[in-house]
């Protein structure tokens, strides 16, 4: 039989009739509460419990966000600021048909470039960011992506979260990438409360178990994408429901743990 994808095996719940939230005014009640970390911290055994079940129904986690190498994992991460994986997904084949190596990027130019990703939002910044990171990998770094956070920080348009991203899928390192997923997801359920992405990947890394830190970033984020939605949670669905401390859930029953990978 063949396997699914993840994103296959999560369609059910998005699909799902989505929870009936106590009222708007009630869930950004509630969300408020949880962004001033009004809600109560996880214990440590509530967050082993949560990435228990994480990883029982999802063993190995992926991005989704279409790469061969480090050098394409980089450029797909940078143009997916502010816009979809599924967006990205779209460009990047025509892209790293003509450039994916940082020399065949810089060849092709920034115009041929922004013409090739233009559907993806901050086309424009992208592009340029592209041609002089490129330029700087080639320079810098014998045309290669360095396995190093400083390095990769210091490229134009790589920031911290960038740089948790390859770091941890090129690299194998347990880094904890906060994208807009994870910050709701760890404020809402109260599993790492933060004012900052910052904050909140600080607690992650202290409060998530070693074993499950190289996997935490895509649990989270793929929970954040299909199941604690930002606007519609889908709480019947959701494997943590009893766990969660969010004001606005709509169950305390969660469902059950079966294996999708
Ligand atoms: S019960 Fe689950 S889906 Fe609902 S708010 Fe909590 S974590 Fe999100």
């Amino acid at each position: 039989m063949p396997r699914k994808t993840t994103r296959q095996s999560l369609t059910p719940a998005r699909e799902g009739r989505a929870a009936r939230v106590k009222g708007t005014k009630a869930q950004g009640k509630a969300d408020a509460k949880a962004i001033h970390g009004q809600l109560p911290q996880w214990t440590t055994a509530e967050i082993a419990e949560a990435f228990r079940r994480f990883e029982a129904a999802n063993p190995s986690p992926r991005g989704e966000l279409e790469h061969v190498d480090p050098f394409t994992l980089l450029v797909a991460v940078v143009l997916s600021a502010q816009a979809t994986d599924a967006g990205v997904n779209k460009a990047t084949p025509a892209l790293f048909a003509l450039a994916d190596t940082p020399g065949k990027m810089v060849k092709l130019g920034e115009a041929r470039v922004r013409a090739l990703i233009k559907t993806i939002g901050l086309y424009r910044t992208k592009a340029k960011n592209l041609i002089a990171l490129s330029s700087k990998l080639v320079a810098e770094h014998g045309g290669r992506v360095p396995h190093d956070r400083a390095a990769l920080e210091a490229l134009p348009g790589v920031g911290r979260k960038t740089a948790n991203v390859v770091l941890n899928v090129a690299f194998g390192e347990p880094t904890i990438a906060v994208d807009t997923h994870i910050f709701r997801v760890g404020n809402r359920t109260g599993l790492a409360v933060g004012k900052t992405p910052l904050e909140v990947e600080a607690k992650l890394m202290q409060a998530v178990p070693e074993r499950y830190r190289l996997h935490a970033h895509h649990w989270l984020i793929l929970h954040g994408r299909y199941v604690c939605l930002a606007r519609r949670p889908l709480c019947e669905k959701c494997i943590i429901a009893d766990l969660c401390k969010w004001p606005g859930k709509t169950t305390n029953t969660p469902a059950s743990v079966s294996s999708s990978a």
